[in-house]
């Protein structure tokens, strides 16, 4: 998604695109293989730009536990500072970007993928009761029932036998 900076008038635009995952670039097996639904609202007052991002999609992932693929509902918002013109205004602010006076336009892809990458979760449940997958004899716990009879270990009764031992 492209934001137009040359010839930006004061006040406040909307923007509205939706983005194919292919265009933002993952790399390797993608956690967001749908469009995104991208809205960027813009406030410009004299050389600052604050772009507010604001995406939707869904996220694919495989379950941690029963490993079973899955897609759910992703939100989020970010906000980029821009300052247009590199005269006076310096600061040390890491958030700003200073763009020059003839920048014709900004491309938020890299931003865009950046935030969902780290939006990723570093647990991925197809839901928080998923019960797995039986370690004896693999089926899913959550369509069937185990016939194996075999019981996850649980490390806490293991230490409670070694002691009554
Ligand atoms: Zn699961
Ligand atoms: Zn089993």
């Amino acid at each position: 998604m492209k934001i137009p900076i040359l010839h930006l008038e004061d006040g406040i635009h909307t923007l509205e695109e939706q983005v194919s995952s292919e265009s933002l670039h993952f790399s390797g097996e993608s956690f967001y293989p749908f469009p995104v639904d991208v809205t960027a609202t813009l406030n410009k007052f004299g050389a600052n730009l604050r772009c507010r991002v604001q995406l939707s999609t869904r996220q694919h992932f495989r379950c941690d536990r029963c490993l079973s693929e899955f897609d759910q509902p992703f939100q989020g918002t970010f906000e980029v500072l821009f300052h247009i013109g590199k005269d006076t205004w310096e600061t040390d602010e890491d958030d700003v970007v200073h763009l020059s006076r003839e920048t014709i336009e900004v491309d938020l892809s890299d931003r865009i993928r950046e935030y969902l990458l780290v939006s990723v979760p570093m647990k991925r449940l197809c839901s928080e009761a998923c019960r797995g997958i039986c370690p004896g004899c693999g089926c899913d716990l959550n369509h069937e029932e185990c016939q194996c009879g075999e019981k996850p270990p649980d490390p806490r009764w293991e230490k409670l036998l070694q002691l009554k031992k």
